[in-house]
C-alpha cells in the first residue's frame, strides 16, 4: 500500500514536470488555498482583560472586532499554569510533563542548567509546517532553550525575532543602559530580561517600546511572505502584559478611570498589544491575506492578579490549576471558512493545535509522533463538543506536594494546597465555589483515577525553575504520586 503510494507520488511529480508551466501555476494556486496561520499569543494575560470576555476597563477594540468576527473559544486550555511548560505543550503537541519540561526553564542569574531545552526528539509544529512548504517565522518570547540547538532557527522557524529567555524589559535606552552598566562592572550573568534583542541569532538593537518592535517585525514578516508565493505560520508571542509593569504614557492615558497604578500600567500594556494587532491585521489585508489566514489568539496562562490582571469569573490565576490559572482568552478568526459572531463553550485544549493545523496545512506528521491532544478542526467547525468524554488535565509541583486539575464534560477536580480533592460541575459553577464530590463520589473517583493513569506518562523534570526548587524536588522525594491521588 505504502509502496503504490510512492510509485503514484513519484508518478504525480513526473507528471507535473512534463505539464510545466501550467501545472505549475496550478500547483502554487493550490497552495495558496492552505490557510495562513498566525498565532498571537500573549502572556499572562487574564481572562477578563479583553473587551470580547466581558472586561470593562480595558479596552481591545482591534481584538474584539477579531474575536466577534470569528468565533470566541469559551474554555480554551493550555497545558500548564505557567509560561515555559505552557509553551513547551503548544510546540510540542504534548503535556509538558510528559517530555521532562514541567518546569519553568531557569534564568540565567543562578548560571545553572542554561545547556537544557525542549527534548530534540520532540518535533515542533514549526518543523512540521515548515516541511510542508510553510514560510515560519516566531516573533517574541521564546523561553523554549537558548543554546543553538534549541533556538527557534534550529526547530522549524526560517525567522526569529525576539529573545529566548522568559521575560523581558520594554523600553530599550532603559535596558540597554543597565546592560551595558552591568556589562561595564564585569557581570557575568547579566539578567535575561535586560539582554539585546536578536534576529537569527544576530544581536539587533531595537529602538522601539518592544511590544511595538514585535509588531512591526511581524508586519515585516507578513510581507516578506507575500514574496515567497507559499503560505506562513507565524507565532507571535508577545510578552506583554507580563512583567516588569512597563506601559508608554500614552497608552496609560487611555485608562484614566483605572486608579490602581498596577492595573493602568497593565491596561497600557495590553492596549499596545491592541494596537499591534491592528498593524498585522492591516498587512494582512494589503497583502490580500487576510481572508485566507486563520488567526488564533491566546494567551500562555492566566494573569497574575497580584500584577494588575483579573480573570474573572475565573477562580484564581497565573500559576493555579483552578480555572484560572490555565483557562484563558481565546478566539478564531478564519474569514473564509469561520463564520463570525459565535461562541465555542466546549473545552479545547492547546495540544489540539499541533494535530488541527497539520491538518488544515495538510502537513504529513512524523511517524511516531506521539500527540496528547487531537484534530478538532471536523467537530468546531460544526460546532460539536471535540472533547466529549476526554479529560484534559493540569498539574502544577509545589514544595513536596502537587496541585492538580482534571475536566471531563461539565465536570472538573481539583486539588490545591494538599486540600481534599473537591468536585465542581463547572458548567454551572465557573467560579469553582461549589464542592459536589458528596453529590457524586463515583465521579470524583473516575477523574482521579484518570489523572493518576496520566502521570504515569511523566517524566522526571530536567530542570527546575530556581535552584532550591531543585534541592527541594530531591530531598522531598517528589512527586509522591500516591499521596496526591489519594481520595480523602
Ligand atoms: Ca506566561
Amino acid at each position: 500500500m505504502q509502496r503504490n503510494s510512492i510509485i503514484k507520488i513519484a508518478f504525480l511529480g513526473f507528471c507535473s514536470l512534463l505539464i510545466g508551466c501550467a501545472s505549475q501555476t496550478k500547483q502554487k494556486k493550490e497552495e495558496v488555498e492552505r490557510p495562513n496561520i498566525l498565532v498571537i499569543m500573549c502572556d499572562d494575560l487574564g481572562y477578563a482583560d479583553v473587551g470580547f470576555n466581558g472586561s470593562t476597563d480595558i479596552i481591545t477594540p482591534n481584538l474584539d472586532k477579531l474575536a466577534k468576527g470569528g468565533t470566541i473559544l469559551k474554555a480554551g486550555y493550555v497545558t500548564h499554569p505557567f509560561c515555559g511548560p505552557s509553551r513547551a505543550g503548544f510546540m510540542t503537541g504534548r503535556y509538558p510533563h510528559a517530555i521532562a519540561s514541567q518546569f519553568n526553564l531557569p534564568p540565567n542569574t543562578e548560571g545553572v542548567f542554561l545547556d537544557k531545552g525542549i527534548p530534540r526528539s520532540e518535533i515542533f509544529m514549526s518543523k512540521v509546517l515548515k516541511d510542508a512548504g510553510y514560510h515560519t517565522g516566531a516573533i517574541g518570547k521564546w523561553h523554549l532553550g537558548i543554546t543553538d540547538e534549541y533556538h527557534p532557527n534550529a526547530r522549524g522557524f526560517d525567522d526569529f525575532y525576539g529573545f529566548l529567555a522568559g521575560g523581558h524589559n520594554y523600553f530599550p535606552e532603559q535596558y540597554r543602559a543597565a546592560y551595558q552598566k552591568q556589562k561595564a562592572n564585569g557581570n557575568k550573568a547579566i539578567f535575561e530580561y535586560l539582554h539585546p534583542l536578536q534576529h537569527n541569532g544576530q544581536e539587533v538593537s531595537e529602538t522601539e517600546y518592544i511590544t511595538d518592535g514585535f509588531s512591526r517585525e511581524a508586519v515585516r514578516f507578513i510581507n516578506e511572505s507575500a514574496q515567497t508565493e507559499k503560505p506562513f505560520f507565524l507565532y507571535l508571542g508577545y510578552n506583554a502584559p507580563h512583567t516588569p509593569l512597563e506601559a508608554k504614557p500614552e497608552d496609560m492615558a487611555m485608562f484614566p478611570a483605572i486608579e490602581d497604578e498596577h492595573r493602568r500600567t497593565y491596561a497600557g500594556m495590553v492596549y499596545a498589544v491592541d494596537r499591534g494587532v491592528k498593524r498585522v491585521v492591516d498587512a494582512l489585508k494589503e497583502n490580500k491575506q487576510f481572508e485566507n489566514t486563520l488567526i488564533v489568539f491566546l494567551s500562555d496562562n492566566g494573569g497574575k492578579v497580584s500584577k494588575g490582571a483579573n480573570n474573572y469569573p475565573l477562580r484564581e490565576g497565573k500559576g493555579s490549576t483552578c480555572e484560572g490559572g490555565y483557562r484563558v482568552p481565546m478566539f478564531f478568526h478564519w474569514p473564509k471558512q469561520i463564520q463570525g459572531g459565535s461562541i465555542y463553550e466546549y473545552p479545547v485544549s492547546a495540544l489540539d493545535f499541533y494535530p488541527t493545523f497539520a491538518r488544515l496545512a495538510q502537513a504529513t506528521i512524523p511517524t511516531g509522533k506521539i500527540l496528547d491532544g487531537k484534530d478538532i478542526w471536523d467537530d468546531f467547525s460544526a460546532h460539536k463538543n471535540a472533547r466529549a468524554g476526554e479529560y484534559i488535565f493540569a498539574m502544577r509541583h509545589r514544595t513536596g506536594y502537587s496541585d492538580v486539575g482534571v475536566r471531563k464534560d461539565q465536570w472538573k477536580a481539583l486539588r490545591i494546597q494538599q486540600e481534599p480533592w473537591k468536585l465542581y460541575n463547572i458548567n454551572e459553577d465557573l467560579g469553582e465555589t461549589k464542592d459536589v464530590s458528596a453529590l457524586h463520589p463515583k465521579v470524583l473517583k473516575e477523574l482521579v483515577a484518570q489523572a493518576e493513569v496520566w502521570s504515569t506518562t511523566h517524566q522526571q523534570p530536567q530542570w527546575w525553575h530556581d535552584k532550591q526548587t531543585s534541592i527541594e524536588w530531591k530531598e522531598m522525594e517528589m512527586p509522591h504520586f500516591e499521596k496526591t491521588f489519594k481520595i480523602d
